[in-house]
């Protein structure tokens, strides 16, 4: 396509709202367009970039044995009430009435829609597995919409859901999504690990994420670099540190106005690490009155919330106590409790758990225990891992010493069970005529935030530099036309048939600007090929080819550079 025909309206400046190298390269390139908080226009540019994660989407959903559908945005009430997530569901869900006061919501996740689906045109073994997915634009009315397409309001999810009479089924494409979805990021030609992940709201299985390793990323992703284990903070599991400090007897101090562990630990010359904490959550409990539990961590380590909310007995999400119902429990404020004499359930961590001769609150304003021993003076304690992972912490297959990294997540499989075909009533028929619920598995990817996450990975300071596969055109020619030069003008042309002839896809900058503004929007817009048409050169035949990500810069004879560049494009390797 030419340049004068295409609406690419470039920016110099970085746009005020936006944070993030994808953001500001994505506006000011001319791909996309803000609407209103967290909603974007795809310009021509970007529809094409879209396009062509879709298609790569698309082709490997197919190689998995994945068929497309294509389900309503507006789904019913009725449905998330059967499945029981109307009322659980919070703000992020986007609800409104129509003429007939009938209440609807714009799709956050179509788990209940294709339960429905599923549960009306399936009722026999023999079309078991089935795995449905479609490419539909999703809503999520997120508290911090930010990033641009990174963390929006409106975006485009590929999600898909697979329904099994049995585990061996599920487990089987599972596995074939998981490689899936790694073959579609290694085809983008990103960096990415898969995650172990905590399934959050959406069920009680295994899930897996897939990140894309980048600086911005809001997700920290705990990983081995001695072997393939990974885990995002939520599922990392920490190790118990083991402590050999000799048992002491226990001593009330003194610890007037101290509140906090480095207070107390400066008073008493102690590192944090002698210390503990005591943090208290609401309980899950039958009964009407409240119920509260103490969580317990090392005074230098953090309490892991997703990782304590999936404990038997506390409540989900994870709450905690107000300071009025800690008094009325204790009789102490929260800066001075402790697990000594507390008569609440206790829970620690197991680092904690395994300390001696420790510091605590003494459940007394103003007062600290010093050497407390868990047998001798609390009684045997649950220990369980409910702190966060640091690094430097041994992962958990015991490969090594743990490292962080940021990453985007991309993709999310999880495995759903008959939470949905359970509380929808789903049955079909096995070979022996019995009814059997069938079990689900479900797997997302944000086909629009991938478009981010593609250009946070590549990009330099003047701009994108796009992955062959899904460059909006695979070859720039840049026609230094200036003084309207009818020559340059003709073998931009030419060379421009020749290409498309061939099946390159080609963008021609036929606008009339000057070289400094056509360079540098061509860095800016990072199509992973350049050639260069010039005056100069063409008085010796010549034009230049160079290669966004500076890997190549060549002189080429005009007449070799179609064939030249037709070899370039189609090389398997990207850049
Ligand atoms: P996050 O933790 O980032 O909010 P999520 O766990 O809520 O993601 P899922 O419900 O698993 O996300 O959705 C599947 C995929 O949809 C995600 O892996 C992500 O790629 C994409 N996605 C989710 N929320 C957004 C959003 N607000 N903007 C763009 N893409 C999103
Ligand atoms: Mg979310």
């Amino acid at each position: 396509m030419r340049s004068s025909q295409l609406l690419i309206p470039t920016l110099r400046e970085t746009p005020a709202d936006a944070e993030v190298a994808s953001h500001i390269l994505l506006v000011r390139g001319g791909f996309i367009r803000r609407l209103t908080t967290g909603a974007y226009t795809w310009l021509p540019l970007g529809l094409r970039v879209l396009k062509r994660i879709e298609a790569i989407v698309r082709e490997e959903l197919a190689r998995a044995g994945a068929q497309e559908v294509l389900m309503p945005v507006v789904q019913p009430a009725e449905l998330w009430r059967e499945s029981g997530r109307w009322d659980t569901m919070g703000p992020e869900m986007l609800r409104f009435t129509d003429r007939h006061d009938r209440e609807y919501c714009l799709s956050p996740t179509q788990e209940e829609v294709v339960t429905d689906l599923f549960r009306r045109v399936v009722t026999s073994y023999r079309h078991l597995p089935c795995n449905l997915y479609h490419i539909q634009t999703k809503f999520r009315d997120e508290i911090r919409p930010r990033f641009g397409l990174m963390r929006a309001r409106e975006f485009l999810m590929k999600d898909g859901y697979s329904f099994h009479l049995d585990d061996a089924s599920f487990e089987a494409a599972y596995a074939a999504m998981h490689d899936c979805y790694s073959a579609i990021l290694r085809r983008l030609g990103l960096d990415f690990r898969a995650v172990d992940a905590d399934p959050g709201a959406m069920g009680d299985g295994d899930s897996h994420e897939f990140h894309v390793l980048a600086g911005s990323g809001e997700d920290t992703i705990a990983f081995s670099p001695a072997s393939d284990y990974a885990a995002n903070l939520e599922k990392a599991e920490a190790p118990a540190l083991a402590d050999d400090h000799p048992v002491q007897p226990m001593q009330t101090v003194p610890t007037p106005g101290m509140k906090t562990i480095a207070d107390v630990s400066a008073h008493l010359r102690l590192p944090a690490s002698r210390c503990v904490k005591t943090l208290i959550v609401h309980a899950e409990t039958d009964e009407e009155a409240p119920a509260l539990a103490a969580l317990i961590v090392r005074g230098d380590h953090e309490l892991n919330e997703a990782k304590a909310a999936r404990l038997a007995g506390i409540r989900r999400p994870l709450t905690f106590a107000t300071d009025a119902e800690i008094e009325a429990a204790v009789g102490a404020s929260p800066g001075s409790l402790g697990p000594v004499g507390l008569s609440l359930p206790i829970i620690a961590d197991r680092t904690a758990a395994a300390m001696t001769s420790f510091v605590c609150g003494a459940n007394e304003d103003d007062k600290h225990h010093v050497g407390v021993n868990w047998e001798r003076d609390v009684g045997s304690v649950q220990a369980a891992d409910i702190r966060e992972v640091l690094p430097g912490d041994m992962a958990a297959d015991g490969s090594g010493p743990l490292s962080f990294r940021r990453g985007i997540e991309v993709g999310h499989i999880f495995k759903l069970g008959d939470k949905y075909t359970r509380s929808m009533d789903v049955s079909v028929q096995d070979r022996d005529g019995r009814a059997v619920t069938p079990i689900m598995g479900c797997y997302g990817f944000g086909v629009s935030r991938t478009v981010a996450a593609v250009v946070e990975q590549c990009h330099d300071e003047r701009g994108i530099v796009w992955p062959t596969s899904i460059a909006p055109f695979t070859t720039h020619i840049v026609a230094l036309t200036g003084r309207k030069s009818t020559a340059v003008e003709a073998a931009a042309s030419r060379l421009y048939e020749e290409l498309t002839a061939a099946g390159v896809d080609v963008l021609l900058d036929d606008r009339d600007e000057r070289p400094g503004v056509k360079f540098a929007d061509a860095d800016l817009i990072g199509i992973p090929h350049r050639i260069t048409v010039g005056e100069r050169g063409l008085k010796t035949g010549i034009v230049e080819y160079a290669r966004r990500d500076g890997s190549e810069t060549r002189e080429l004879s005009l007449e070799e550079a179609a064939a030249y560049l037709t070899r370039a494009v189609t090389q398997p390797a990207n850049p």
